[in-house]
């Protein structure tokens, strides 16, 4: 795979349900990837990126933005509010707002320095006890708070479970940002990106099909 063919098939998904073309941001989740690979996909012209951690992308964005223009980084994981400051000077949004600890801490730096990214309410549509975000009878309530604070919210976020059909939860979240008045939608990775797009993704994360399996070791 690679980012020419990831594009070209976000094209066709946007094409096959009727959404007009360059509708869905793709996100290229750069997270633990050499920055070899990374620069590779930068010289190809892409310039919106995800990370996970506030620190890793500390380490590796800067120096990039200054020799590439134009480029946003999106924060995908979560955020611990210590690192609020941080990762309010760092990314353009941020997908991962899920407790009124972490948005007050955001409404108070956004107060203070007169600016905010973009935020997203991350749903954990699966209700699974080890991820974050709000559970979905939790989310409108959670929601009205975060906008209560002034707060540019613009949409929704989730993580569908492994072991479960993914369409299954990106409707969920459709059905969510729409009673909500919500126009974001973050969702779809790798392996299933196609179908949220077909189901109103605005945003969609893929890592591993544009730059290749990420090594740990
Ligand atoms: C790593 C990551 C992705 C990208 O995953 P791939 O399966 O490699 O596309 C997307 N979203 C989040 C939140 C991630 O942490």
């Amino acid at each position: 795979m690679g980012l020419s063919e990831i594009r070209e098939r976000v094209a066709k998904a946007e094409r096959d349900a009727g959404r007009a073309e360059g509708s869905v941001n793709l996100i290229a989740v750069s997270k633990v990837q050499p920055l070899a690979r990374v620069e590779a996909v930068l010289q190809q012209g892409h310039r919106l990126f995800g990370e996970n951690k506030v620190q890793e992308a500390r380490d590796k964005w800067p120096d990039f933005m200054e020799r590439y223009d134009g480029v946003d980084v999106h924060l995908v994981g979560p955020l611990q509010t210590n690192k609020a400051r941080q990762a309010m000077e760092l990314f353009s949004a941020i997908h991962s707002v899920d407790r009124p600890k972490l948005a007050k801490t955001l409404a108070r730096l956004a107060q203070e320095t007169g600016g905010c990214p973009d935020l997203f309410v991350q749903v954990n549509t699966g209700e699974e006890e080890q991820k974050a975000g709000v559970l979905p009878a939790e989310a409108d309530a959670f929601i009205k708070e975060v906008r209560d604070m002034d707060l540019p919210l613009k949409g929704l976020m989730c993580i569908p479970p492994v072991e479960e059909t993914p369409s299954l939860h990106f409707s969920l979240l459709a059905k969510i940002a729409e009673r909500n008045g919500l126009e974001g939608l973050s969702m779809g990775m790798s392996a299933d990106f196609e179908e949220a797009i077909a189901l109103g993704a605005t945003h969609v994360r893929v890592g591993s099909a544009i730059f290749g399996e990420r090594d740990y070791g």
